[in-house]
């Protein structure tokens, strides 16, 4: 706009004329019309002043010296002030070729020679006010365009008679197409709109035309590069007079953003990020329907709720990215191995059952069997899963091995609603593991029971340990050459209020999973040394005390500095201290097994391999771990003189730790059969109840009497 008013804020008009006495002759009569007026002599000091001054109309000669009045007219349009100001360019009578040129040039009107005095008043005032009302347009359409382009919004119109359209420039902006100028088909128009939605464009815009009502509408845009945008469009008909439509209006705004930010919100309302499937909440939502059509449709709803073996020991030992990383492996799996038509394909069905895959928490994934199906289908699903966990994954260069339980709870039958369906899978998937896992447990009503039984106990074992619940029981182990005692083994009762002795097989399990085990096993560690000492003190036989250490405690970083500090508090002589480990424990993370035997060997500890030969060992590590005893496992020892399979391991382990250097001894002797076998054998010690049972400690002292010869 022309801030550039007159001394009194009139307008200024740029008058230009080579001819001084025509010049001053148009001046003077503006002047008396109150009009601020500037002169020149030719366009190029037109075309200066036309700069400094901006004036809101400039009247000009054609013919002048230096630059002429068409010159000066065009380079006036192409500066940023000259876009509006109302140009009227001064001709010769009738001379049609400079009106054509006038007008070429940009002029906005032009007058001829000589001038009608008269009228000349008037033509300027209509001019000055033309260009008023012009320069007003062009603000609003640009305050207009300001405010579209903050909301993001476009427009558009269309006329139906002669079936045109217009967008305004903002319309195409933030659709991302290029402006095409001036108007166009609406079918043209269309070209724009996604080939998936252009047909709910054409019946939303049909229908507001029969029902006479606006509409709002989204739809997606394609870009010529292939992407798209959404946006959101509202429009209403336009009529005339007669009720008749003529055209129609609408506005349209990117949202764009708002969808993948509302995308994205949904993602994680109901997806898992780690692996990408369906979370608890839409999984229990997927539940939540199936039962309502499986009770129309009197069909059955089958929850597989599988569970990761020993995943918490694999995440402990290689840390939570590769943890992580595993879980996205076995969900990639998981998917793989449930398509449908994969699983069923050597079955003749009428119909498949639908099957959904899920990440509930952790390691827990739930499967669901929908739609009709045999007890059979749900058999191909579970084995097909279990032997897909089974080909071995490759974590940070490392071959991992993991297998699953997975317990199977189905509609109608063994539950009722959503929660209850999930719960007694979980209850069988439990079952499952505590049967050894990588196996399957239909839910029978009784695990239930068993599983609040267990639940129980851990709420009363969170408190055992304040309560002073625990007591240490010892089991004599017997030196086969000298038929003396050598050592103790402690091992762990809980006396219960209400349920009485309970032995540890029935509780270690659940203060593993829990955590408890840590403080129990610091307590077992701290009373065994603190008997040991009182026992050799008093003058009894000075033998070795033997503690387990569940493998949930020897992973923890803790273990060295707790039986240091166990050592000191008792003042107990580290040799008489034997530390059991489990086969399981030491065989996996190899390198940290062999550090932490190493710092428990300088201490000055002994270490044995309880329940030797019912997992897997590898020669190869055994040779580099600091052991000293193998404890030959109960389940051998049980049928040795009656079954050559069980003879022949412990023989072959006994050989084994002559040849490692390694003391054995055999758990669990119950007969002389058995003892002798072992003496045979050369076997060094044996523990078991042909001896004594475990006794609490003031029974078993009377095995300590010095040189009491046992057998
Ligand atoms: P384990 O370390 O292999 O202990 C030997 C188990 O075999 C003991 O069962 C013992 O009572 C039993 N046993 C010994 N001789 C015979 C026999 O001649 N015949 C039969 N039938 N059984 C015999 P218990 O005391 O019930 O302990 C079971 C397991 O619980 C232990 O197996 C050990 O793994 C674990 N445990 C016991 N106390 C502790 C403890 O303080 N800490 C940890 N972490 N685990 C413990
Ligand atoms: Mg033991
Ligand atoms: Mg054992």
């Amino acid at each position: 706009m022309n801030n550039n008013k007159g001394v009194r804020g009139q307008p200024i008009v740029l008058v230009v004329d080579d001819d001084m006495a025509e010049r001053l002759l148009i001046v003077e009569t503006l002047l008396e019309n109150n009009l601020a007026v500037e002169e020149a002599e030719d366009g190029m000091e037109a075309l200066e002043v036309f700069q400094r001054i901006s004036p809101d109309l400039v009247l000009m000669d054609v013919k002048m010296p230096r630059m002429d009045g068409f010159t000066a007219c065009a380079e006036m349009r192409k500066l940023p002030s000259g876009i509006d100001t109302a140009i009227v360019l001064v001709t010769g009578l009738d001379d049609i070729a400079s009106i054509l040129h006038a007008f070429d040039a940009g002029a906005t009107d032009f007058m001829t020679k000589p001038v009608n005095w008269p009228l000349l008043n008037h033509r300027v005032r209509y001019l000055l006010r033309a260009g008023e009302i012009f320069r007003n347009l062009r603000q609003s359409e640009q305050r207009l365009s300001v405010a579209q382009k903050i909301a993001r919004l476009g427009n558009w119109d269309w006329d139906f008679e002669k079936d045109t359209v217009y967008c305004s420039r903002q319309m195409w902006t933030l659709c991302g197409l290029d402006p095409v100028e001036g108007r166009f088909s609406h079918e043209i128009f269309l070209q724009y709109v996604h080939p998936d939605e252009k047909e709910a464009v054409r019946t939303t815009i049909k229908k507001a035309l029969e029902e006479k009502k606006p509409y709002r509408l989204e739809y997606r845009i394609q870009l010529a590069d292939g992407a798209a945008r959404i946006i959101h469009e509202q429009a209403e008909v336009e009529y005339d007079g007669n009720g008749a439509p003529v055209g129609m209006h609408g506005t349209v705004q990117d949202i764009s953003e708002r969808k993948q930010s509302e995308e994205k919100i949904r993602f994680l309302a109901y997806y898992d990020c780690l692996t990408g499937l369906p979370n608890r909440q839409l999984f229990t939502n997927y539940v939540g329907q199936a039962l309502l059509t499986a009770r129309r449709a009197n069909s059955k709803v089958a929850l597989l709720y599988l569970g990761i073996d020993r995943f918490k020991r694999i995440n402990d030992t290689l840390g939570h990215c590769a943890g992580d990383e595993l879980l996205i492996k076995i969900a990639a799996r998981l998917s793989d191995s449930i398509r449908s038509s994969d699983i069923f394909g050597k079955l003749v069905l009428s119909k498949e059952p639908n099957i959904s895959l899920s990440r509930l928490t952790g390691d827990e994934f739930t499967i669901l069997l929908t739609g009709l199906f045999e007890g059979e289908h749900t058999l191909c699903v579970v084995q097909r899963i279990l032997e897909a966990l089974q080909t071995s994954f490759c974590i940070g260069g490392q071959e991992i091995n993991v297998s699953g339980s997975m317990g199977i709870s189905i509609f109608p039958g063994d539950a009722d609603d959503v929660d209850m369906l999930l719960k007694n899978g979980d209850v069988a998937m439990s079952h499952a593991k505590q049967s050894g896992g990588n196996t399957f447990k239909f839910f029978a009503h009784e695990m239930h029971d068993r599983a609040v039984e267990r639940l129980k106990l851990e709420i009363d074992l969170q408190k055992a340990l304040e309560r002073d619940e625990f007591v240490l029981f010892y089991q004599p182990q017997v030196d086969l050459h000298s038929g003396k005692i050598a050592g103790l083994e402690a091992l762990i009762r809980w006396r219960h209020p209400e349920l009485g002795l309970i032995a540890p097989l029935k509780f270690i399990s659940i203060a593993e999973e829990s955590g408890l085990i840590l403080p129990i096993g610091a307590w077992v560690l701290n009373e065994a040394c603190r008997q040991a000492c009182i026992w050799q003190q008093t003058g009894m036989a000075s033998i070795r005390m033997a503690v387990n250490i569940s493998s949930y405690q020897f992973r923890q970083d803790g273990l060295v500095s707790m039986v240091k500090q166990a050592l000191l508090n008792s003042g107990l002589l580290p040799s008489m201290l034997e530390l059991e480990v489990t086969e399981g424990s030491i065989m996996q993370d190899i390198d940290k097994t062999i550090y932490t035997l190493s710092q428990l060997k300088e201490i000055g500890v002994t270490l044995s391999v309880d329940d030797f030969g019912t997992g897997y060992s590898s020669m190869n590590y055994l040779k580099r771990f600091l052991l000293d005893t193998l404890k030959i496992d109960r389940s051998f020892v049980m049928d040795i003189t009656m079954d050559p399979n069980d003879a022949a391991i412990v023989t072959a382990i006994i050989a084994l730790a002559g040849s490692l250097g390694l003391k054995t001894i055999a758990e669990g002797v119950e007969t002389q059969e058995q003892l002798q076998f072992m003496r045979l054998h050369l076997c060094d010690e044996i523990q078991g109840f042909f001896i004594s049972k475990p006794l609490p400690a003031d029974e078993v002292e009377r095995f300590l009497v010095p040189n009491l010869i046992l057998c």
